[in-house]
């Protein structure tokens, strides 16, 4: 049992698979892992702040084979991915600095967060474009268990001249 933790720490017989709402996905979307095995890396840069490779992704899973542009267009709705967690980020650090500094109407406590908030989303982007993408992903392709021994779908509707277009 060790050592299988070892040689396969993504095993599923090792975690608690309740569908996508354990701490594998979330580990494997933080990580831009491939939804289908969460272990291949999805971009071919490790550093997403290279800003030039900062899309560039995998034509396919380094480790399973999964094709990662299923369709022509297929990353077209990552802006609103990546807006959605804009707004989640700032709730976010709305809350904690209402908690922690505070706000009053009396000072410019709420122009500070609108800078703050504005230039950590602006610095963050680079990230957040990403797991948008590895979010977008997973939505389409499931997690499978048996990765390793069944191959990864084709898909019919890739256009190779069009990849990396957008
Ligand atoms: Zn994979």
């Amino acid at each position: 049992m060790g050592e299988e933790n070892i040689q396969f720490p993504l095993n599923p017989e090792n975690a608690n698979m309740s569908d996508n709402k354990n701490p594998l996905y979330i580990w494997s979307v933080l990580t831009n892992r491939c939804p289908r095995c969460r272990e291949g890396k999805l971009f071919v840069d490790d550093n997403s702040y290279h800003l030039k490779h900062t899309t560039k992704m995998n034509e396919k899973c380094p480790k399973c084979g999964q094709t990662t542009d299923i369709e022509v267009g297929f990353y077209y709705g990552t802006s609103y991915v990546s807006y959605l967690i804009g707004v989640v980020i700032s709730i976010f650090v709305f809350l904690s600095w209402w908690l922690i500094l505070g706000f009053s109407i009396s000072d410019n406590s709420l122009f500070y967060f609108l800078g703050v908030n504005a230039f950590l989303l602006i610095a963050l982007q680079p990230p957040l474009m990403r797991w948008s993408r590895t979010l977008w992903l997973s939505w389409f392709v499931k997690y499978d268990p048996e990765w390793q021994n069944k191959k990864a779908a084709e898909y019919e509707r890739v256009v190779k001249e069009q990849m990396n277009n957008w």
